[in-house]
């Protein structure tokens, strides 16, 4: 193992390995089998490469994507590792220099497609060789109760019986469930693998769901936000794809796109312009990125739901692989459902796997209706059971503030009544706004006593509107071809019997903040791997820039110092990037042993403190005391509201006093106090779930937590 670390650090320039990597590592170089299922970007590849580069022999790495593997290799190549790939893209030539290498042991890992294990010329040239390892990537390919099954993963196990000596044969998966589990250690053959399931959790990953915005409109603000960014949008059918597309173009913004429709070129060209960090943006199906390695990726947004939980995690995994912040959006609409279901009726014959898939569309279905935390629902499907919330999903925050709509919902409701519940979204909209367009004239609908109601709304707001109310259940919105119908909480909201509260929209905040010299280093990145025809963060990758651009090394020891900085790439690139920290400092007139001494010093202080444990909820009640907002004590401690209401909570019962007041109307209006307030009465206050059962669905868990919180403030200080 002291092998192992020291290649980490040489190699990859990391000092520690991450989570289970290291038990990993050490079972494999004990000769055994292991199946590891690792959520995307947990870092699996390390678990493969650092034992091949220790073992005796090639490591063969069976990978679906012909297309990816160049990268891939490149990857490893550049940190020092010799490595190739064999594929079809490669010539006779190509493909003898490369066995020449091998047969000289100039190589130690080799990526190859599954179909190349098929032939009998690759058969009788491999043969010969010492392998050492087969490592196989995307391992739940292999089951057709997988959603990627591929026929020719099948034939590995034979491959592998077919070896004079069998290798330690390692399986890697990102997604996999209790039955695919199974399958893969059936189906590969693999002789009594230790499993290891690290967590699925991915913290950086902000999960959000929003229902009934105005998704172009949304679009449009989140990428002018975050226009530095890189960034995926997922769209369920081509089509919607070369829509999106043309009309992101028309608003002037950059864009690829990528679907099975396209050519092979023209995917390859769209792939490569975004890795190469030269467009920040694509918009793609589900066709695109699996592999894909880029780890500065700040945001996906799903521009339909997808059709499960499966696809789902490993396209928003794609998200923050260096660990970053980032930030994956779904904007739902009704209508997804009814796209989904189409394409699931018209991709498969075999009712078997019919009913499975539709069974795991309903899932996603109430993974965005589930009103509590959305991590906590996907682990779970993964079978991970956690008892706290995450604070960092849009159901465990609240982001905007709660208006009641209740008077505009019954408008709404009646409208769609009186209009004999047989119209889409479209019309009523019409209707509402007394639109004098030829179809509603036509049908009269200009005579009814809801024609003209709702000018106040635009167009686009009314519908949004509408959306949100059919997104909460207070309408449905069912059929082949989608119209407008009543349930029964729309007749208890026409009555009055329930009240509708409604988010107001906020739009996102860029998701991170750079600052300049890390732009700066970040175009000499852009041109290095221009030059060397390589995807920029081949070169470093976004946490490096980052930590390069706060430390500000100028010297080897320094440079060596930042995490992901290994002995080749300081060799090649130390000096350029030194250079230009050096020119910045002398610009900015900063002193240098100062900065890179203070910074290492400062962390090392805020360590002591943290070993020392000041207790966190006394931090935070003293910045709320020292008269700060709580949305800056959240942002300056990085946790959420709830928390702080916790910590105020948990100080309150310590046999504290505050001594200050909290201003909790910014949390709740009085009506929804009142709400909460009569619930309380009703089924007590020991647990949210009860009272959020029997409140209307729009006043979160947070209003419900900042009540309970009101009610034990006032009581303990009345003692
Ligand atoms: P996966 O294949 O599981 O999706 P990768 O192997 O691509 O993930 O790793 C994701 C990112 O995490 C990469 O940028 C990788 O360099 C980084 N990484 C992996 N292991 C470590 C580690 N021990 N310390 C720091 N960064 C790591």
């Amino acid at each position: 193992m002291d092998k192992a670390l020291e290649i980490l650090k040489k190699y990859y320039g990391y000092n520690s390995f991450r989570g289970k990597q290291g038990e990993i590592i050490s079972e494999i170089l004990n000769g055994n089998d292991v199946l590891t299922i690792m959520p995307t970007g947990g870092g699996k590849s390390i678990c493969y490469q650092v034992p091949a580069v220790i073992l005796n022999g090639i490591t063969l790495v069976i990978s679906p994507l012909i297309s990816l593997m160049k990268d891939q290799v490149d990857s490893i190549n550049n940190i020092g590792i010799e490595s190739a790939y064999i594929n079809s893209s490669l010539n006779n030539v190509e493909i003898n220099e490369i066995l020449r290498k091998i047969r000289n042991g100039d190589i130690k890992i080799l990526y190859v497609a599954p179909e190349r294990l098929e032939s009998n010329e690759f058969l009788t040239m491999i043969t010969q060789m010492e392998i050492s390892q087969i490592a196989i990537d995307e391992a739940h390919c292999v089951s057709q109760w997988g959603h990627d099954f591929r026929v020719s993963y099948r034939r590995i196990s034979k491959f592998i019986s077919l070896l004079t000596k069998r290798p330690i044969v390692t399986a890697f998966t990102a997604t996999a469930t209790e039955e695919v589990r199974r399958d893969i250690v059936d189906r590969l053959e693999l002789k009594n693998p230790k499993i290891f399931i690290a967590g699925f959790d991915r913290e950086n990953l902000k999960i959000i769901v929003e229902k009934g915005v105005i998704r172009k409109n949304y679009l449009l603000d989140y990428i002018e936000k975050n226009k530095d960014e890189s960034g995926i949008i997922y769209c369920a059918t081509r089509k919607e794809v070369d829509n999106l597309h043309s009309f992101l173009l028309q608003k002037g913004i950059a864009v690829e796109k990528y679907h099975a429709g396209l050519s092979d070129e023209e995917r390859k060209v769209a792939q490569e312009d975004f890795i190469y960090d030269k467009s920040k943006l694509i918009i793609a199906t589900n066709a695109f990125g699996m592999g894909i390695d880029k780890p500065n990726i700040r945001y996906v947004i799903h521009y339909n739901m997808p059709k499960n939980i499966e696809g789902y995690y490993q396209e928003i995994g794609r998200a923050g692989r260096d660990g970053e912040n980032s930030e994956c959006i779904m904007l739902f609409s009704p209508s997804d459902v009814q796209t989904q279901r189409y394409i699931i009726d018209a991709g498969t014959n075999d009712p078997i796997r019919k009913e499975n898939e539709l069974s795991k569309l309903q899932t996603m279905i109430n993974f965005v209706y589930n009103q509590e935390c959305y991590r906590k629902f996907i682990l779970k499907y993964f079978g991970e059971e956690v008892e706290e919330n995450c604070n960092n999903c849009s159901n465990c925050e609240l982001q905007g503030e709660l208006v009641d709509k209740t008077e505009d919902a019954q408008k709404v409701i009646s409208c769609a009544y009186r209009m004999g519940q047989k119209y889409g979204i479209g019309m009523i909209v019409d209707v509402l706004r007394g639109s004098t367009n030829k179809k509603v004239i036509e049908f009269g609908l200009d005579k009814l006593s809801t024609y003209n109601i709702m000018k106040n709304y635009t167009k686009d707001k009314l519908a949004e509107f509408i959306n949100i109310l059919i997104s909460y259940g207070y309408l449905n919105y069912r059929g082949e071809y989608p119209v407008v119908t009543l349930n029964n909480k729309s007749m208890e909201i026409v009555k009055g019997q329930r009240q509708v509260f409604i988010k107001q929209v906020n739009v996102k905040q860029a998701v991170a903040k750079n600052n300049e010299l890390f732009n700066i280093l970040r175009v000499i990145r852009m041109e290095i791997a221009s030059e060397e025809k390589i995807p920029p963060y081949i070169i470093f990758g976004d946490n490096t820039l980052r930590e390069l651009s706060t430390r500000m090394p100028i010297n080897e020891e320094q440079f060596l110092d930042i995490s992901g900085v290994g002995k080749a790439k300081l060799e090649k690139y130390g000096e350029v990037f030194m250079d230009a920290i050096k020119k910045y400092i002398d610009e900015k007139q900063i002193k240098v042993s100062f900065i890179f001494n203070t910074v290492t010093r400062e962390s090392k202080e805020i360590k002591v403190k943290s070993d020392a444990k000041e207790k966190s909820y006394v931090t935070t009640v003293n910045m709320l005391r020292d008269s700060m907002s709580f949305e800056d004590v959240a942002k300056e401690r990085g946790i959420t509201i709830q928390t702080i209401f916790s910590h105020i909570e948990h100080y309150i019962a310590d046999n504290n006093d505050l001594g200050f007041d909290i201003d909790f109307s910014e949390f709740f209006t009085e009506e929804e106090e009142k709400v909460v307030d009569k619930a309380i009465s009703e089924v007590g206050a020991n647990a949210l779930k009860p009272i959020k059962e029997i409140v209307p669905e729009s006043i979160t868990y947070n209003v419900i937590k900042a009540v309970i919180l009101k009610r034990f403030v006032i009581n303990n200080s009345n003692i």
